[in-house]
């Protein structure tokens, strides 16, 4: 398990894990890391955002199993279980604005049985939360005790109303059902396997500057984000697991910058000569974003650790090999 964990506990070191879209971008990576703890890992997919191809290296390995399971209709997983992390659902913009029912239906109907899952095996419950519960925030940086900002009949509101409702429901199963859940409100994070069309940021600017094009920033770019490296993210998520706190605890990265800096960095980082140009900025975009990670650090001793710099430098050369990869495919 990973070097950091509640200071005074005693980190608890799960043998059996269930990752509910597992075959996702942070999904493969907690399934990666567990793996490589040699923790048994049976990851549930429909891969309906993610794919086999992003847990391919796990295959044969005998602590891997890949199951394809909606959890919309039903989780069953024969044998023991202790820990469940509920990473299953569209995570971009551009995924849960295509599938806007089922995205709600994954955030109530997939956790409901993700819980369940969790009451019949007594085993820790862990909801991968977002920082867009706190919509466009009022509050600035965001710590976990403000309600949040969020309008529930925009076209965001599948995401962001389908998350607070799985954290209602975490909470509810905790105080009346027994059941041992964590909330973490994960903040924008970035690395190799989004995918290059997913719609979020990182990745599409990185494939516009690769491809030559240029790279398309919402509005005047003024809008912030913090962009947390997903190792980091995987480490404190895996820390978080191994307590027994409820959460909320935000994770994610509190260096803040506008969106124009991400996209100025990502040209130099690629090396490209695209210019930057401007597109209409989406209805209900958060204006800025910047987690207090106060909460974090006290009870994880955790902080993120990799620079943007280094974290972009391994994203990009990941995006170069697999859009090389692509273009190999599409010649075949
Ligand atoms: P992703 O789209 O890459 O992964 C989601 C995975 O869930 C995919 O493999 C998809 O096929 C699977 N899935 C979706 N619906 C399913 C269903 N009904 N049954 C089974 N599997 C299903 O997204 P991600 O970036 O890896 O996000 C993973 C989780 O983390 C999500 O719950 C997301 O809300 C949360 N999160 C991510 C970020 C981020 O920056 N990446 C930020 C905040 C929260």
């Amino acid at each position: 398990m990973p070097h950091v964990h509640a200071p005074g506990a005693t980190p608890r070191r799960p043998r059996r894990v269930v990752v509910t879209g597992g075959a996702g971008f942070l999904g493969s990576h907690l399934c990666t890391a567990l793996v490589g703890h040699r923790v048994e890992v049976v990851a549930l997919d429909d891969f309906s955002t993610g794919t086999p191809a992003n847990v391919a290296h796990l295959l044969d390995d005998p602590c891997f199993r890949l199951v394809r399971c909606d959890v919309t209709d039903f989780v069953h997983v024969p044998g023991p279980v202790d820990l469940v992390l509920h990473f299953a659902s569209p995570a971009s913009p551009a995924d849960y604005l295509r599938i806007p029912v089922q995205t709600l239906k994954v955030g109530s109907l997939g956790t409901w049985h993700a819980l369940g899952l969790a009451k019949d095996k007594g085993a820790r419950f862990v909801l991968a939360s977002t920082s867009e519960v706190y919509g466009d925030p009022q509050v600035h940086p965001q710590p976990e005790h403000y309600w949040g900002h969020v309008n529930p009949i925009g076209p965001r509101g599948v995401y962001d109303e389908g998350k607070r409702f799985g954290e209602a429901l975490a909470t509810a199963y905790r105080e009346h059902e027994g059941v041992d859940t964590g909330i973490v409100r994960i903040f924008n994070t970035y690395g190799p396997r989004m995918r290059p069309h997913d719609g979020r940021a990182i990745p599409t600017f990185i494939r516009q500057a690769l491809r030559g094009e240029p790279l398309t920033v919402a509005g005047d770019g003024s809008q912030t984000r913090s962009v947390c490296f997903v190792d980091d993210l995987v480490a404190g998520i895996l820390a978080f697991a191994a307590t027994t706190h409820p959460g909320p605890v935000n994770l994610g990265n509190p260096d803040e910058m506008t969106v124009r800096r991400i996209a100025e960095d990502v040209v130099r980082a690629t090396g490209s000569s695209s210019v930057i140009e401007t597109v209409e900025l989406p209805v209900d975009d958060p204006r800025m974003r910047r987690p207090d990670t106060t909460l974090a650090e006290r009870l994880l001793g955790w902080r993120p650790r990799v620079t943007w710099r280094e974290g972009l430098a391994r994203t990009v050369e990941w995006c170069r090999q697999d859009l090389a990869a692509s273009a190999d495919g599409e010649g075949a």
